[in-house]
């Protein structure tokens, strides 16, 4: 098995951050120890090369459109970004999928080719957060946000990126940060998508449980 290594510093992707916080991710310790180690990680079955075209698709149609209304686009890696803390040792990391420049208008899109879910709007107002803190470019600007998927777009305005939701990202970094681990949550439903295999969390369930217990009269 390659060894997990601890990280010089701990580091966390937005994307995690997201689930966390829309309480779409459970087991807390799956967050924290990629946050902690570096490690080998499950295959995945997931199909990576059709989603990326269906998302490249979405992209470059959102890119047409708004470099037609005459706004300056800038794309994936040109967004990414890094932060770093003062008050918590931890790296947040991000890659937003579409920061657009018109006047004084600046905003923040993310392409989704799923079903909308709660974690996309935590992952818009997190990049609407903290990529004026690290990309030149929007530094000073106040984003405004939007999610796109195929058939639809939810506008989410910068006032969102309030007290609360701030409260929040604090709340869920100081858990990530804590050199103490976080609460593992053990399930089927959420192991059977987790990349962190039985060598490194015991606790990792690989089969769903056919035990009904006995029989009751309830109804
Ligand atoms: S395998 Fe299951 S219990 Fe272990 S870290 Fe992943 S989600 Fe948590």
């Amino acid at each position: 098995m390659y060894p997990s290594e601890l990280k010089a510093v701990p580091s966390v992707w937005v994307t995690w951050l997201a689930k966390l916080m829309a309480d779409e991710l459970q087991c807390q310790w799956s967050a924290w120890f990629r946050s902690h180690y570096t490690y080998e990680k499950l295959p995945s079955n997931f199909d990576s090369a059709q989603w990326k075209a269906r998302h490249r698709e979405l992209l470059n149609q959102r890119v047409t459109c708004l470099e037609a209304e005459g706004a300056a686009i800038f794309v994936e890696g040109e967004n990414w970004f890094e932060v770093l803390g003062r008050q918590h040792s931890i790296k947040v990391s991000g890659k937003p999928d579409l920061v657009a420049i018109l006047g004084d208008d600046a905003w923040v899109e993310d392409c989704k080719t799923g079903k909308p879910k709660d974690a996309d709007l935590y992952q818009v107002l997190l990049y609407m957060l903290l990529v004026p803190l690290s990309v030149e470019r929007c530094q000073g600007r106040r984003l405004e946000g939007r999610l796109v998927y195929p058939d639809s777009m939810i506008d989410v305005p910068a006032g969102q990126v309030n007290a609360e939701f701030k409260a929040q990202l604090r709340e869920t970094i100081a858990t990530l940060s804590n050199p103490t681990q976080a609460r593992k949550v053990p399930s089927f439903q959420e192991c059977r998508y987790c990349d962190i295999s039985a060598e490194y969390c015991l606790e990792r369930v690989e089969s769903k449980s056919t035990d009904y217990g006995s029989m009751h009269d309830l109804f």
